[in-house]
C-alpha cells in the first residue's frame, strides 16, 4: 500500500468530509478527463498514422451496475502506464489543484463551494465512492494495470486481474467507483439509474465533443402476428441500445445566420428554465489570441425572484466543451444581471481558482466584449422595436437605475441613454435625448416629479403649472429614480443640428430638476413680480399661518402660476417629498430625513380671499382652520399620509 503525498491527502480529506450538495459534478470531472485522453490519442493518431489508430471509434462509455453500487466511466484513449497511475492518480500533479490547496490549507472544510465552482478533477470521485478502481491499458504497453484506493489509508498499484482490458489493443481506461449507501444526507442511489446518469450529462457534459454513451433500456411494440383476430392489442418488448447521450455539436460555436430562431427558443428555454422564449438572442464569437463564443439571451420576462437577493447572475462558462462554472458571475454586470447564456473559451482554464477568476485578463477581456454586446443590442432594440424595449424596460429597466444609482452616477454616461420614463405631454414613454429635442427654447432643465402613481402625479399643481407653461415633465414612479437622479444630477445632451423645427443647440449639461421643489418657479416675470407683493403685503398673515402649522412647515408664502389649485406643498433643500415617502417605508424609516416643506399659496385663488378676510377681521380660530385644511389638503394631492385625519375630516365638517 502506497500513500498519498501529503498534499493530495488534504484535497482528500477536503473531498470525502464534504458537505457540499453539489456532489454530482464528480462524473463531469471524469468525463472530462475521459475526453483529455481521447484527445491525447487524436493527437497521436495524427502525428503517427503507421499506428493505424481509427478515430471514428473514440468513446467514452458510461455504465452502472444496481446490485454492485458501481457506476463505470470507460474511455479508449491514450491510458495510463504504471508511472502514470502512480504519478498522475497519486499525487496533484496539476497546477490548479496545487493552487487550490495552498489557498485552501488553512480552512479544510470551509470554503468547500470551491470544489463546485472549479475543476478538482479525478479526486472529487471521493464525494460519492468509498473505493475507486481505475483499470488502464497505455496505448501500446503490453500490460494492464489497475489503480485502487478508499480515498484514507493509502493506494494499490497491480496488475490488471481477468478479463481486465486484456487484449493488447484494448488501450484506454476504466475508472470504477463503488458508491455509498445512500443515507438521509446523501443520496447516491440516484446516480445507479439510467435516468440519473443521463441527466449529468445532459446538464453538464452535453457539448464534450467526444461521443458520451450508454447501453439503455428501450420498448418496443412487436411486430403483429399474421394471424392476428380484429381483437389483437399491440405487445411491447424491452431491449437495449447503445445511445449518445450527448449533443456534441454546441449551438453557440455556430454562427447565428446558421441557426433558426426556433432552435435558439428551445436551447433557451431548456438551459435557463423559461417558457417564455427570449426577447433577443445575441451570438458572437473571436478568433486570434483570445477565441470564444458567446451566446447570450435576454429574457422575455422576469425571473421571480430577480429582486431578491438569492438571484445569482452570471454566464455559464465552458472551457473546450467542459462546463467549468454554472454562473460565473464576473462576465456580467450588476446592471446587466438579467441576462442568460453561455460563453465558452479554449483560452480559459479548466482548473482556474476563484482568485485568479477574477484577475484573470482572458476573462475580463471577454466580460468587456460581453457588456458591450448587451448594451448595443439593447440600444438598437430601443431605436428599431420600441414595443421590445418597453417590455424589456418594465421587467429590467429598474435594475438599469440601480447601477447608476449605486455607481454614485459614474456608470450615468454609459446607461443614460437606456432610460425610459413617461411623458407628461407626451403621454408615452421618452428617452432623455427625445425629451431634451423636444423642449422649447427657453428650456434648460428636464423636469420630472416622482411619487407613486402617474395618474395622480398628472393631476399635481406643480406638473400642471409646468405644462401649462409649455414644458414636459417626466413622471417618475419608480422608488429608485429620484435616488438615482440625485447622482446623475445631469443629463448630458450632445450637440444637435437646427433644423427647420428647432434651433440647434451646443452639447450642454441639463439639470435634472424636481418640479415639486421650492425654488422653482413657472411663473412670467411680472406672476413673480405680483406674487412677491402680495407676499410683502401679507407678512402678517403668512407669519401667523407658520406659527399655527409649527414644525410641519419651514415657510408660508405666496406663489405665482399655480393655476386652479388654492394651496401646494413644494420642498426646500436636497431631500424632495418623494424621497422621504421612498425612506419611510424602508428599513431606515426611524432614521428618515425630513423633507423641508413650504406651504405655497394661490393669491389669485378666491381662497385666498377668505384667508385675508379671517386676518382682518381678526378672526384668529378661523385663520387656523383654514390654513390647517389648506395644508393637510395639499399632503392628500401629493399623495402623502396626513399627519392626524380624524382632525382633517372635523376641521372640514367645521367648515361646511
Ligand atoms: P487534470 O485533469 O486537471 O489534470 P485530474 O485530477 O482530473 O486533473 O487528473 C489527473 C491526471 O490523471 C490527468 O492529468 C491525467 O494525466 C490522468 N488521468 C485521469 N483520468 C485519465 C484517463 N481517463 N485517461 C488517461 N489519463 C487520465
Ligand atoms: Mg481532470
Amino acid at each position: 500500500m502506497k500513500q498519498f503525498k501529503t498534499e493530495s491527502k488534504k484535497l482528500l480529506d477536503l473531498m470525502i468530509n464534504s458537505i457540499y450538495t453539489n456532489k454530482e459534478i464528480f462524473l463531469r470531472e471524469l468525463i472530462s478527463n475521459a475526453s483529455d485522453a481521447l484527445d491525447k490519442l487524436s493527437f497521436e493518431a495524427v502525428q503517427k498514422p503507421e499506428l493505424g489508430i481509427d478515430q471514428s471509434k473514440l468513446a467514452i462509455t458510461l455504465a452502472f451496475d444496481k446490485d454492485a453500487r458501481t457506476i463505470t466511466v470507460s474511455d479508449n484513449g491514450i491510458g495510463m502506464t504504471q508511472e502514470e497511475l502512480d504519478n498522475d492518480l497519486g499525487t496533484i500533479a496539476h497546477s490548479g489543484s496545487e493552487a487550490f490547496k495552498e489557498e485552501n490549507a488553512d480552512h479544510q472544510g470551509e470554503d468547500i463551494d470551491i470544489i463546485g465552482q472549479f475543476g478538482v478533477g479525478f479526486y472529487s470521485s471521493f464525494m460519492v465512492a468509498q473505493k475507486v478502481r481505475v483499470v488502464s491499458r497505455a496505448l501500446g504497453a503490453d500490460q494492464a494495470y489497475a489503480w485502487e484506493s478508499d480515498g484514507v489509508k493509502g493506494y494499490s498499484i497491480e496488475p490488471a486481474g481477468e478479463g481486465e482490458r486484456a487484449d493488447a489493443n484494448d488501450h484506454g481506461t476504466d475508472v470504477i467507483l463503488y458508491l455509498r449507501d445512500s443515507t438521509e444526507d446523501e443520496d447516491t442511489d440516484q446516480f445507479l439509474s439510467e435516468w440519473g446518469l443521463k441527466d449529468l450529462v445532459k446538464r453538464y457534459s452535453n457539448y464534450v465533443r467526444h461521443p458520451i454513451q450508454m447501453m439503455v433500456t428501450k420498448s418496443r411494440q412487436k411486430p403483429k402476428p399474421e394471424d392476428a383476430g380484429d381483437d389483437y392489442k399491440p405487445e411491447y418488448e424491452d431491449y437495449q441500445e447503445l445511445e449518445t447521450l450527448n449533443s456534441m455539436t454546441p449551438i453557440w460555436k455556430k454562427r447565428q445566420s446558421e441557426v433558426e430562431q426556433d432552435d435558439y427558443d428551445e436551447f433557451y428555454k431548456s438551459s435557463f428554465h423559461d417558457w417564455e422564449k427570449p426577447l433577443r438572442t445575441i451570438s458572437f464569437h473571436a478568433e486570434g489570441a483570445l477565441s470564444y463564443d458567446a451566446l447570450l439571451f435576454i429574457p422575455g420576462q422576469r425571473p421571480f425572484d430577480l429582486y431578491s437577493k438569492d438571484y445569482q447572475k452570471g454566464l455559464a462558462l465552458y472551457t473546450s466543451n467542459v462546463l467549468i462554472q454554472e454562473k460565473c458571475a464576473d462576465l456580467l454586470p450588476d446592471y446587466y444581471n438579467f441576462v442568460r447564456g453561455v460563453v465558452d473559451s479554449p483560452d480559459v482554464s479548466l482548473n482556474i481558482s476563484r482568485e485568479t477568476l477574477q484577475q484573470n485578463s482572458q476573462l475580463r477581456a471577454i466580460a468587456r466584449r460581453v457588456e458591450k454586446k448587451i448594451h448595443s443590442e439593447l440600444e438598437d432594440m430601443r431605436d428599431n422595436a420600441r414595443e421590445d424595449y418597453e417590455k424589456f424596460w418594465e421587467n429590467f429597466g429598474r435594475g438599469i437605475e440601480f447601477g447608476i444609482y449605486s455607481s454614485y452616477g459614474a456608470k450615468a454616461d454609459d446607461l443614460a441613454d437606456l432610460l425610459l420614463f413617461w411623458s407628461a405631454k407626451e403621454g408615452k414613454l421618452v428617452t432623455f435625448k427625445e425629451y431634451a429635442q423636444a423642449m422649447p427654447e427657453d428650456q434648460d432643465k428636464i423636469y420630472y416629479a416622482a411619487g407613486d402613481a402617474r395618474e395622480r402625479l398628472e393631476k399635481t399643481p406643480a406638473v400642471r403649472s409646468a405644462l401649462d407653461h409649455g414644458y414636459d415633465v417626466l413622471l417618475c414612479t419608480q422608488d429608485v429614480d429620484e435616488f438615482m437622479f440625485q447622482m446623475m444630477r445631469n443629463y448630458h445632451q450632445d450637440a444637435v443640428a437646427g433644423d427647420s423645427e428647432h434651433k440647434g443647440t451646443d452639447a450642454r449639461d441639463l439639470e435634472l430638476t424636481n418640479v415639486a421643489s421650492a425654488d422653482l418657479d413657472f411663473a412670467t416675470e411680472d406672476e413673480k413680480k405680483e406674487a412677491e407683493k402680495v407676499t410683502a403685503e401679507h407678512q402678517d398673515l403668512f407669519d401667523e399661518l407658520k406659527e399655527d402649522l409649527g414644525d410641519k412647515v419651514t415657510s408660508v408664502k405666496a406663489v405665482a402660476g399655480l393655476g386652479d389649485a388654492p394651496a401646494t406643498i413644494a420642498a426646500e433643500g436636497p431631500v424632495s417629498l418623494e424621497m422621504e415617502r421612498v425612506i419611510s417605508q424602508g428599513p431606515e424609516a426611524d432614521q428618515a430625513p425630513k423633507a423641508q416643506r413650504v406651504l405655497q399659496l394661490n393669491a389669485a385663488h378666491p381662497v385666498f380671499g377668505k384667508l385675508v378676510a379671517a386676518m382682518d377681521a381678526g378672526d384668529k380660530d378661523r385663520l387656523k382652520l383654514l390654513g390647517s385644511v389648506l395644508y393637510d389638503q395639499a399632503l392628500l394631492v401629493e399623495g402623502l399620509p396626513l399627519e392626524d385625519p380624524v382632525e382633517f375630516a372635523q376641521n372640514v365638517t367645521k367648515l361646511m
